[in-house]
């Protein structure tokens, strides 16, 4: 079995962390600390949750359980049949995602959880799929005349390195 890297498997506490779906159909609890955490830029996860990229806590199936809504709960599997993934009927909130060739290992966003899932994402997976378009942390500064909105400092062209050659 394939659990992911290599991670120093932490004390388990026995301590419960709670997630939900955006309309609070399902409900979701894990034991933590979760087993580890990464961000998921492949394209597959970029179209799932409509995002430049998703975070992920990695969870022993045997730590999750799905304590409201079961039946709120819809599947989908890849064509090829190498990941699931589960999301509320109502509100199309992903809530997991599942890798066949982990069997034991099932992901759940880690958006789903707002406290404290005892583990920080310091992975990343498909970080060669970001799409141009991913918010690279650029310095902002308020837009003036829309409260709220932020707008990149650096012009999009200066940013830019021109290219001679190409
Ligand atoms: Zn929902």
């Amino acid at each position: 079995m394939n659990a992911g890297p290599k991670i120093k498997r932490a004390k388990q506490t026995g301590e419960i962390a709670t997630g939900q779906c955006l309309c609070g159909a399902v409900v979701i609890e894990i034991e933590i600390p979760a087993f580890w955490a990464w961000h998921d830029h492949s394209r597959e996860t970029q179209i799932a949750h409509g995002a430049a990229s998703a975070t992920y806590i990695g969870c022993w199936r045997s730590k999750v359980r799905i304590v409201n809504g079961a039946e709120a709960i819809n599947t989908f599997t890849s064509a090829n049949g190498q990941s699931t993934r589960s999301f509320c009927k109502t509100c199309g909130t992903p809530l997991t995602y599942a890798r066949s060739r982990d069997a034991k290992m099932i992901n759940l966003p880690r958006a789903l959880f707002a406290g404290r899932t005892g583990r920080e994402p310091r992975y990343h997976i498909g970080l060669e799929q970001m799409p141009e378009w991913a918010y690279r942390q650029e310095p902002v500064k308020p837009l003036k005349g829309y409260p709220g909105v932020m707008v990149v400092k650096t012009p999009r062209a200066k940013a830019v390195e021109m290219n001679p050659f190409a």
